[in-house]
């Protein structure tokens, strides 16, 4: 059966981009007899907002979308740290204690995230105390062998998390404990999503998940990266950027499930446009 997800993170209020996101992996589950989740991603404990958790519940809600929750990412913590210990005993984690002005100023590489980390501390003793975990790349990719994954609109691709350098799975912050990369493949695998949907920004990321996936043993889904709703200049809709949010839409009175069926439909508010993407995926 398919299993698709919505994860936001309850960091700032849900926009229209986050709708199109939320809309995308429902339908896809729907029309295939599947199931939709919701999951709350409040790993990040020092930029989340716990209330936010409610409203997205009455955002989704408002749109018409049915979903089951699973646990967040908080309740969690346990399993990211058994993980993050598992990978550190097969020597596939090293510390570091860069700062990111540091890693600007070493890197010689950009990739989709920014500076790749330029294996500073890779091999070098570093006072364990509060530095932050890397995956050692090069090693893991030793051990896995070459690795593919799916993506329904862009076909099979090799799995590059070189693209990425040698992120990091532990952060350096106490009440953070794992990264987005290892908190969200062992979230996905816990909760049987057999394919993961979200935004063609995180496409990159995948090639990192996909490495995470065949070091832990978990199953490997297929994906589905959608386009971006797009603004006047072209970016990403962005809560920074004050596209109006869904709650104040909501408020405001507006009809969330003919609102849901426009954005099926592609017909898109004043100024905002679908970006394809795909020709800009590494
Ligand atoms: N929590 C992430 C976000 O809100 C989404 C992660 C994912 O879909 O993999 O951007």
């Amino acid at each position: 059966m398919i299993v698709t997800r919505f994860a936001p993170s309850p960091n700032g209020p849900l926009h229209l981009g986050h709708a199109y996101s939320a809309i995308v992996a429902h339908d896809l589950a729907k029309a295939r007899g599947g199931r939709f989740l919701l999951r709350i991603e409040d790993i990040d404990g020092a930029r989340s907002r716990p209330e936010l958790a409610e409203a997205f519940r009455a955002d989704l809600a408002w749109l018409g979308l049915e979903w089951e929750e699973v646990p967040a990412q908080s309740t969690r913590v346990t399993a990211y740290a058994q993980a993050a210990e598992w990978l550190r005993r097969e020597g596939l984690l090293y510390p570091c204690r860069c700062t990111r002005a540091e890693i600007a100023a070493a890197a010689t590489e950009g990739g989709p995230d920014g500076p790749v980390y330029p294996g500073t501390c890779r091999g070098t003793p570093v006072d364990h105390a509060a530095a932050a975990w890397r995956l050692d790349v090069a090693e893991a990719l030793r051990r896995t062998g070459p690795l593919t994954w799916l993506d329904e609109r862009a076909g099979e691709q090799a799995a590059r998390p070189e693209l990425l350098g040698d992120v990091v799975l532990v952060r350096r912050e106490a009440e953070t404990p794992a990264s987005y990369h290892l908190a969200v493949t062992i979230d996905d695998s816990a909760d049987g999503v057999t394919l993961v949907t979200r935004g063609i920004d995180l496409f990159p990321a995948t090639h990192v998940h996909r490495l995470l996936q065949a070091l832990l043993d978990l199953p490997v889904p297929a994906w589905h990266h959608h386009p971006l709703l797009l603004d006047e200049t072209g970016t990403k809709l962005a809560k920074r950027r004050g596209s109006p949010s869904l709650v104040d839409r909501r408020r405001a009175g507006e009809d969330g499930r003919a609102l849901a069926d426009l954005l099926r439909a592609g017909r898109l508010p004043a100024g905002i446009t679908l970006g394809e993407g795909l020709d800009r995926v590494p």
